[in-house]
């Protein structure tokens, strides 16, 4: 048993509390979700110091990094340690797996592990790099994914007696196996809407009275207008909750009105990433969700995770409540309890108690995008999360949008393609287009050319979309 490989798994079932069940109605595990702060960090120093020597001992790419960093075995005893661990960036992970096929050398777990103890392989979705980044876990890992996911799910006022319907094609990626298997832990069962289309699903709905919808938050609102078209009522369906992951949309309070009010359902977010943070690293509250005009924050299961938010350009600490992008350490997994993992989504974080106990920071409006998805409109920086909040806000606008920039000369060119809304039918295209273009300069601070499509022209999108088309010549890569 003195295996570290071992120790680490003993240390980290043993904060794994309430496993079996929540300790009460209200929060699952409020030993770990509302300790003070001071209790936290011991939590994390503990679990810190461990991944690193179960890293230093059994991961060779860790440890040639480690030593390379100028640390040695015993370097990294707490917490306040953390800042001399280097980052890793997921260029070092793909530049291992192509030097090391197919796993790289970055994981800890043994070949003999995965043989015995192996739960799953997943993969980035990622298509510009040669190879899929592939990741093997094992069911020690399922266990801790089951056991962390359902507190978040919990924490959401999802309860025994809901049903879930699952509109994920589950494949490689991780979370919706991930909520599988937590939404089975808390006694929920899943209907797997993953294979089917989406007629199939509404029939699901209509047939077996699912309570909680699991989709991306495009999918959500296109389920429900296509039921609409149907003259089927999402709104009179059996759905209560949406749990809506892999796009910033719960988040983004005009999209979260939006589906709210076609499903009249309360929406959740939550995210994490394939890397390091497989149970959520973000999830709602059913207090932050009640939010309707402010952005909505998620909180962060501080007990796995240690997040950072710092400076992109110097990686230096900024203060809470200033914008910085997300580095994350795990502290619960087998296969890849990797510290300061640079997922380089620009958040603001507060420690500011929540109305529901928590003591766990808060992301303020949830993932704000990659540091990288940032767009540079005519000197003014843009999220493409806060173009859709600005868009899907206005009543004369429909669901779906495209924004296309292009370059004329040294300027940039902004088109937004839209659809009529449900207010103001009788206005003309031209009426409307300047209604829009008007708004949208006061809510944006830039010209925005408008083009009014005919309803339901415009591609509909059900997965993660992408509705911003940067044709603009890249002037300044390399
Ligand atoms: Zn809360």
């Amino acid at each position: 048993m003195s295996d570290i490989r071992e120790q680490w798994r003993s240390l980290v079932r043993k904060h794994a509390l309430h496993f079996d069940g929540p300790a009460g109605d209200r929060i699952w595990a409020p030993e770990l979700e509302c300790c003070r702060r001071e209790r936290l960090r011991e939590i994390q120093g503990e679990k810190l110091a461990m991944a690193y020597r179960y890293l230093w001992e059994c991961s060779s790419f860790y440890h040639k990094k480690f030593e390379e960093a100028g640390l040695g075995p015993d370097s990294i005893g707490g917490l306040d340690d953390l800042p001399k661990i280097p980052l890793t960036h997921r260029e070092e992970w793909l530049a291992d797996q192509e030097r090391n096929p197919p796993w790289g050398t970055f994981s800890p777990l043994r070949h003999q592990d995965w043989l015995e103890r192996g739960w799953m392989f997943f993969s980035t979705s990622g298509t510009t790099a040669k190879f899929p980044r592939v990741f093997r876990h094992t069911t020690f890992e399922r266990d801790m994914v089951t056991y962390f996911g359902a507190r978040a799910l919990h924490a959401m006022g999802i309860r025994r007696g809901d049903i879930a319907i699952n509109c994920f094609a589950y494949g490689t990626a991780v979370a919706f196996w991930g909520m599988h298997y937590s939404l089975n832990h808390m006694g929920i069962p899943v209907i797997s809407g993953g294979g089917a289309n989406t007629e199939r699903r509404i029939m699901f709905i209509e047939n077996y009275k699912p309570t909680v919808l699991l989709c991306t938050p495009s999918y959500a609102l296109y389920m429900g207008r296509k039921m609409e078209e149907m003259d089927k009522s999402p709104r009179g369906s059996s759905i209560r909750l949406l749990c809506c992951s892999g796009e910033p949309g719960a988040c983004v309070p005009a999209t979260k009105r939006r589906v709210e009010d076609v499903w009249g359902a309360e929406m959740h977010d939550h995210f994490g990433c394939t890397e390091v943070a497989i149970p959520p690293l973000g999830y709602t509250c059913s207090h932050l969700a009640k939010r309707k005009e402010k952005a909505v924050d998620s909180h962060m299961t501080e007990d796995i995770y240690i997040p950072e938010v710092l400076d992109p350009e110097t990686y230096e600490p900024v203060p809470e409540g200033k914008p910085g992008i997300l580095i994350v350490s795990n502290l619960y997994s087998e296969a890849q309890p990797i510290p300061r993992y640079v997922m380089g989504d620009w958040i603001t974080v507060t420690t500011e108690p929540c109305e529901c106990g928590r003591t766990h920071a808060r992301a303020i409006g949830g993932l704000r995008g990659r540091n990288d998805r940032l767009i540079k409109i005519r000197g003014l920086m843009f999220f493409p999360a806060a173009i859709e909040d600005a868009i899907r806000g206005l009543p004369e606008v429909g669901d779906e949008f495209r924004v296309e920039l292009d370059r004329v000369g040294d300027m940039d060119q902004v088109k937004a393609i839209i659809e009529p809304g449900e207010r103001d039918p009788d206005l003309t295209n031209q009426q409307r287009q300047a209604k829009v273009a008007t708004a949208l300069k006061g809510l944006l601070g830039i010209r925005v050319d408008v083009e009014v499509a005919p309803p339901g022209s415009l591609e509909r999108s059900q997965f993660k979309s992408d509705r911003l088309i940067d044709r603009r010549p890249k002037l300044h890569e390399g």
